[in-house]
């Protein structure tokens, strides 16, 4: 059945936030590929003549009948809502009816289009007002294509503001990856003058679909989760995370928002996603993440801006909340996704590595503890350094002095205990800037003689440290409370180099194994390196049939 398009009721037309969404050839290319997806259509073929000015969006989504065709271009005529209180049930990308009128007042404007089931297809070219000028009958298989062309001929001043071609074809490719990502199952094509630029393969999920955006990432880099909010009716916050000791990126740029299949500008939610990967990531580099929520359409307002890009939230904390807890969990490793946090790549190295030497040779010794209750269990420690721990998938590397670290740091976060001691600890030499950086943590200090303070307070795990004065000056130079918890954290665990007995590894592991962010340390660098058993399998050959093999 195709669709009714109407013009919807003035009073419906004023509540609509007005504004001229159509500024480029991007916009062009993201009004026709909305309006293609809210038909159904599966495959997306757009085509750019920038030098033309042209773009041509075909599809095979459910087309339009006659009716349908003469209405869709007059002023604020939509067949996706008829009324006020619809615009509390947006299900659709489009709702406001503009952008073919807008695109007739901007450019020529032709359609060709056949409705599913219908016998027929048209071809429709409209004038600068939205009304029909010319209509003929054309073979076209069932979908629509439509041509926009001479873009903003009638008003050269909006040319010239534009960027280059190039640049505008980065920009196309920018909108389509950010719709492929809110809507993976649909075949994207891009052609530029003829020529074919770019296809993204239609893919059952978005974790699929990232690494043909993002060709160095790998599917294995990427964890997904999926978490259903039970008190919300209809509500899902759907999140792919980079793996933080595996891909990160040197700009903020994926960190990426969308909701109800429309990416957004959410400064609130970015800022949630980047807080809960702090101090899991090397300094200056950032996340990939892309949370895709949806929600039921009563809770958003779209008329926040005539783009769409940004919107207003209802209760934005209450997902601020949620968000956290998902990529805590998402970043934890438990024995549901223990199997799957195998580094293959790594692994492939580091076989590679072993090989190349002709030895691999280290000997778990000691299996008589019995530790059923931990994923992870502690069985020997190399160069008195990695603490070698089995687990049913293989076995891994796990290095002493980072993973304390990211136990310590933690306990610090929850904790941040400052006691008293009895002898203050002296300091020399302090500028200003020093004194206010230690006050700034909290500690108690004065001046205590010509250039000398006096520290009276000092960070619980420090308190039995003969370094305890160097690690003071350590925190006053500067950072906030967390790269002071950084480096208290880092002072106090054990260094390598210490030799540990199996229930001190233990012990670390189990630990380690609770903590929130247990990939990286709060610098950033990777704590594991896993060795799965299948690799292993296959590095010795355990498929080969050894009668064979030996000749025999
Ligand atoms: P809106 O998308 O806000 O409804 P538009 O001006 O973009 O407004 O489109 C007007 C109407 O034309 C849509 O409501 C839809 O019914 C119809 N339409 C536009 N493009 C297509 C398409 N590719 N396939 C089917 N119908 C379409
Ligand atoms: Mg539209």
């Amino acid at each position: 059945m195709a669709s009714i398009i109407q013009a919807l009721p003035t009073e419906v037309v004023y509540l609509i936030t007005a504004g001229e969404v159509i500024d480029s050839l991007s916009a062009v290319v993201r009004e026709l590929v909305e309006n293609s997806l809210d038909a159904g259509a599966t495959r997306i073929v757009v085509s750019l003549w920038p030098q033309n000015w042209r773009v041509r969006v075909a599809d095979n989504g459910r087309g339009m009948n006659l009716d349908d065709l003469q209405q869709a271009a007059a002023a604020h005529s939509t067949s996706k809502i008829r009324s006020s209180a619809d615009l509390w049930k947006i299900t659709s990308l489009g709702f406001r009816g503009e952008a073919l009128h807008s695109l007739t007042t901007l450019a020529d404007l032709e359609i060709f289009s056949r409705p599913v089931g219908g016998n027929e297809g048209y071809q429709v070219v409209y004038n600068e007002s939205g009304e029909v000028v010319k209509l003929e009958i054309a073979p076209i298989a069932p979908g629509t294509v439509v041509t926009v062309s001479n873009l903003f001929a009638n008003c050269p001043a909006r040319r010239q503001g534009l960027p280059t071609p190039a640049q505008q074809m980065k920009a196309v490719q920018g909108i389509i990856q950010q719709i492929a990502l809110c809507h993976p199952q649909v075949t994207y094509q891009v052609w530029q003058n003829d020529r074919e630029l770019f296809t993204i393969c239609p893919a059952a999920t978005v974790e699929q679909l990232i690494p043909q955006i993002l060709p160095q990432v790998r599917q294995s880099d990427l964890h997904f989760c999926q978490l259903e909010l039970p008190n919300l009716e209809k509500s899902v916050i759907n999140l792919v995370i980079g793996l933080p000791d595996r891909c990160h990126r040197h700009r903020p740029d994926w960190v990426k928002v969308a909701i109800n299949g429309r990416m957004i500008k959410s400064p609130e939610l970015e800022q949630t996603i980047l807080s809960a990967f702090h101090k899991t990531l090397p300094r200056d580099r950032y996340p990939i993440c892309f949370l895709h929520l949806a929600i039921s359409p009563d809770q958003i307002n779209w008329n926040r801006n005539p783009a769409k890009t940004e919107i207003y939230l209802n209760e934005i904390t209450f997902w601020q909340e949620q968000i956290t807890q998902a990529i805590n969990q998402a970043l934890r490793i438990s024995e549901v996704n223990i199997k799957e946090s195998v580094q293959t790549t790594r692994v492939s190295k580091l076989l590679k590595v072993a090989e190349a030497k002709g030895g691999y040779n280290f000997q778990p010794q000691n299996r008589n503890q019995d530790h059923t209750q931990n994923y992870l269990k502690a069985v020997a420690q190399v160069s008195n350094t990695y603490i070698v721990a089995e687990h049913s998938g293989g076995m891994w590397l796990v290095e002493q002095h980072i993973a304390h670290e990211r136990v310590l740091y933690e306990q610090l976060c929850d904790n941040w205990q400052l006691v008293a001691v009895e002898t203050p600890i002296i300091l020399y030499q302090l500028s200003p800037a020093q004194v206010s950086q230690l006050q700034n943590i909290n500690l108690d200090i004065e001046p205590f003689g010509e250039k000398l303070w006096a520290v009276r307070n000092i960070p619980a795990m420090l308190q039995q440290r003969e370094d305890c004065a160097e690690a003071l000056l350590e925190l006053s130079w500067g950072g906030d409370l967390q790269t002071a918890q950084v480096a208290v954290a880092c002072r106090s665990a054990v260094r390598n180099g210490t030799p540990m007995n199996l229930p001190e590894m233990q012990k670390l592991l189990d630990d380690w194994q609770r903590t929130r962010n247990p990939r990286t340390c709060p610098h950033g660098r990777p704590i594991y390196l896993s060795l799965e058993e299948s690799s292993l399998a296959r590095f010795f050959r355990r498929n080969w049939v050894i009668g064979k093999s030996h000749g025999i």
